[in-house]
């Protein structure tokens, strides 16, 4: 290891100090596998699906990639932050990259970054529905005209495509033909969740890149970086995904809901909680929100009563210890399967103030001796 390496090694914890001023970063527990991975480009697969748990920045990793595999002058083969590449790159308006994903994801990351999901439909007509969470054939169609133009300076194009279950199953089947002949200098970047929810054609056409999750003190330290306290009450609670615990804390969330300790306060006790009112309070929130908080319960109370300590809300430790070790084990299984069924259909229209009850009043049935 020189020692070049060796600092940027140690600097991980401070990747802004390194960092260039005008290219998208690694995240720090990225690094090791960019720098191996872009070491390649000679001999680089046209198309990668970059894939692994939620939450752990798996399309930071492909837009850094994106970035470095634009760059005029990469440095130790990443993006260098100063050419004229990486400036088009920061600008958003690199000619030789594309980006395509929902509508819905396009609108959530600004107007600016809408305009790939513009050129494929006229603002007017996207305007009269919904904005779509699928990627639709006609966005593969449109990259047609685009690998029929030359490169800037005959180097890359990029395509970053996600996420690559928001394909359907048309979109899945068009994008398979281009792969099937793929154009030259074109790098095709899959970002996906799980590889076996898409069409298995599509994945046998790409390499696989599996990212890896972040150790604990690596994703506690970076987490402090973004200001998140507690860090730890975060990373739990989004299951060790420190870009979930990022994205949860920026949502004004606390990292263990105030109603998962006012329902297992009394329930410790051996008495039953107010669930009408708790009802009242979750109607409000989205039901995949409290359902998912509901289902992290359920996680730790099952650990609680196996004998071990929580993985999702640590500060629930004595609550749960109380509640886990005395309910009934086959009732508290039944309530999990049924809440997993719920969570699925969590974003179909309903009355949210029943649903609330019925949820709860089965969990609180569940959690009694
Ligand atoms: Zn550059």
């Amino acid at each position: 290891m020189s020692p070049a390496d060796r600092s940027r090694g140690e600097s991980r914890g401070a990747q802004h100090e390194a960092a260039p001023a005008n290219a998208p970063q690694f995240l720090p527990w990225q690094l090791d596998t960019a720098r191996a991975w872009l070491g390649q480009r000679d001999r680089f697969a046209h198309a990668w699906l970059v894939h692994g748990l939620a939450g752990i920045g798996k399309l930071d990793f492909a837009v850094a990639a994106a970035a470095s595999l634009l760059c005029e002058t990469p440095r130790d083969g990443l993006a260098c932050g100063h050419c004229a590449a990486c400036a088009w790159f920061a600008s958003g308006n690199h000619p030789d990259l594309r980006r395509i994903r929902p509508e819905a994801v396009a609108l959530e990351e600004g107007a600016a970054q809408a305009e790939a999901a513009e050129e494929a439909e006229p603002a007017t007509a996207a305007s009269k529905r919904a904005p779509s969470k699928e990627i639709r054939i006609d966005q593969i169609r449109a990259l047609e005209s685009w690998f029929n133009t030359a490169t800037h300076r005959g180097g890359w194009r990029v395509a970053l495509l996600y996420p690559a279950q928001a394909l359907n199953v048309i979109s899945a089947n068009a994008l398979l033909k281009v792969l099937e002949e793929p154009p030259p200098h074109t790098v095709f970047l899959l970002v996906a969740d799980a590889p076996d929810r898409l069409l298995p054609t599509l994945v046998s056409r790409c390499r696989r890149l599996p990212l890896p999750a972040p150790d604990a003190d690596t994703a506690l330290r970076w987490l402090r970086e973004q200001n998140v306290e507690p860090a730890r009450d975060w990373l739990a609670a989004a299951g060790g995904a420190p870009l979930a615990a990022l994205r949860m804390a920026q949502g004004g969330q606390a990292p263990c809901p105030p109603w998962l300790s006012q329902l297992l306060e009394p329930l410790a006790q051996g008495q039953a909680p107010d669930v009408g009112g708790m009802a009242e309070s979750l109607e409000k929130a989205p039901p995949a929100e409290w359902i998912d908080a509901l289902q992290r319960l359920f996680t730790d109370l099952m650990l609680a009563a196996a004998g071990q300590p929580p993985r999702y809300f640590p500060g629930l430790a004595g609550l749960t210890g109380k509640v886990g070790t005395r309910m009934n084990a086959a009732r508290a299984a039944e309530a999990a399967r049924w809440l997993t069924r719920q969570r699925a259909l969590a974003s179909h229209p309903l009355n949210g103030k029943l649903f609330a009850h019925a949820a709860l009043q089965r969990v609180v049935l569940s959690c009694q001796a």
